[in-house]
């Protein structure tokens, strides 16, 4: 029972297929969770059966050694601390089990070689699923350009092969030559450790716009994006290394490209927040083309993973989003206002974002106003609440309020759908102000994303 249990959980935690059909990426991540501890305390039960009954082997020593070992290294602490190191020791213990198991039931081959012929099934999808967007005829493959935003990165990937995004899709990426590309380079023996493990690192990241490139667009027509833009918030592995790469500081481009850079500083004084701006706000998505063509970054793409959220069903849709969290309620904002004929657009369309740190708002609030500039009829309302700060905007589609979600705020909100990208405690506080307001007219969905802030 045990063995047959590992072979769903060798597809692995992040099973890519599934997130593309009504699972999202955290339920199954639950499943393979809860999989994995009945198959641990199965095959315990088994090796302390056989111990019991006299059967001496190394198989079943090492086996029941394993999957303690598999059980207290899985642990959520240690995944959030050495999340690359926890990765591939998982794999490395689950093919020592699988060896055990192997020698332990050798008459029943089969039985035994399944998981291992499940998890290569898995692998060999997704790197057909890579080749097939990498490999395109008189193309050089995906190009990543990073950029400073503070306390997170702006990474810009242009595609080697053309593609149609949907909101709520995710690719993840690796950076093969990041480690190469430092400035900041040691030759300390972690870099050493580091060239040969980086290359191996995916992360996955929402696709928080895309769009063709400006040389491209000479041609007219409709032409599928080559170029999705990610942003990555600053943690403490991969995308705190993301500075090595990065080609410049968002405020040196926008001053280039002579952007109102707007601050929570600065808003009270000089320039309040901007209202809608008219058609021909600096298109943002030229930022990255403002930069050293040698700075780019070899990458390497795996995806579009997710389903999209069909919005269009409903009358009033409110966005939740705290962080980062934002980059993936934009693509939905952008749907409805762009691609929605009138008569299926949502009436009412609110986005709530909480966020701590300044520097967000300075980088989102370019697309935000590019937002409120397609809103031409008023669907739209946007509210920025601000952790700290002393400033304070109320605009007719834009507030800026100095407060944090709590359950009173949202309770008075939550009139109509909501669809949040928020951190953990926001997300499960929404949900029970949505079950405590026991209207069945209320659908409350879940982006595949948790930001950390
Ligand atoms: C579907 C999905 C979409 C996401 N979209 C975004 C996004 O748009 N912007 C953004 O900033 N973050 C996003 N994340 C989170 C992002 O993948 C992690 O923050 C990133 O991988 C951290 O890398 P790190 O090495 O710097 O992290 P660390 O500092 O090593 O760890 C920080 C946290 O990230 C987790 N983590 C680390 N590596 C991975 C990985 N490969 N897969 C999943 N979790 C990991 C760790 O368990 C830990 O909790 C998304 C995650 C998922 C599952």
């Amino acid at each position: 029972m045990s063995v047959i249990n590992f072979i769903p959980l060798a597809v692995g935690s992040h099973a890519n297929f599934a997130t593309n059909s009504r699972i999202s990426p955290r339920t199954y991540l639950q499943f393979h969770q809860w999989l994995g501890i009945i198959a641990i305390l199965e095959g315990l039960l088994h090796s302390i059966a056989l111990a019991f009954s006299g059967w001496v082997g190394v198989s079943p020593v090492v086996g029941g050694i394993t999957l303690v070992v598999i059980f207290i290294t899985s642990r959520v602490s240690v995944q959030r601390r050495f999340y690359e190191v926890f990765l591939k020791a998982h794999v490395l213990l689950a093919f020592i089990l699988v060896s055990a198991i192997f020698y332990h039931v050798r008459p029943t081959v089969v039985y035994a070689l399944s998981p291992i012929l499940a998890w290569l099934v898995m692998r060999l999808m997704r790197a057909a699923n890579i080749l097939h967007r990498q490999i395109r005829a008189g193309a050089h493959g995906h190009e990543a350009t990073i950029l400073d935003l503070g306390g997170a990165f702006l990474v810009c990937v242009k595609l080697s092969r053309p593609w149609d995004f949907q909101p709520g899709q995710y690719v993840y990426l690796t950076l093969p030559n990041l480690s190469r590309s430092s400035q900041l380079h040691t030759r300390s023996r972690w870099s050493l450790v580091e060239r040969f493990t980086e290359p191996l690192q995916s992360h996955p990241f929402m696709i928080a716009w895309w769009h063709r490139s400006r040389d491209d667009c000479s041609q007219g027509g409709y032409q599928q994006p080559d170029t999705v833009v990610l942003i990555v918030e600053k943690c403490k592995g991969f995308s705190e290394k993301l500075a090595r790469g990065s080609a410049g500081d968002i405020v040196n481009v926008k001053e280039r490209l002579q952007i109102h850079t707007w601050s929570k500083e600065r808003s009270t004084e000089e320039s309040p927040a901007p209202e809608p701006v008219a058609a021909g706000f600096p298109d943002i998505t030229c930022w990255c083309s403002q930069v050293e063509s040698t700075s780019g970054q070899i990458a390497i793409i795996e995806g579009p993973y997710g389903r999209s959220l069909d919005l269009g069903m409903y009358d009033r849709v409110l966005l939740f989003a705290t962080g980062v969290g934002v980059a993936a309620q934009i693509p939905y904002l952008k749907k409805m206002l762009e691609d929605f004929p009138e008569r299926r657009r949502p009436q009412r369309i609110a986005l709530y974002w909480e966020t701590i740190d300044s520097n967000q708002v300075g980088w989102a609030l370019d697309w935000i106003s590019r937002l409120l500039a397609m809103d031409e009829r008023d669907h739209l309302l946007i509210q920025i609440f601000l952790k700290d700060g002393s400033s304070s905007q109320d605009g007719k589609k834009l507030k800026c309020i100095t407060r944090t979600f709590d359950e009173k705020m949202v309770a008075e909100e939550i009139q109509s759908h909501s669809g949040p990208c928020v951190r953990e405690d926001v997300g499960d506080m929404i949900q029970k102000v949505i079950l405590q307001s026991l209207r069945p007219d209320i659908h409350f969905r879940e982006l595949s994303f948790r930001p950390s802030t």
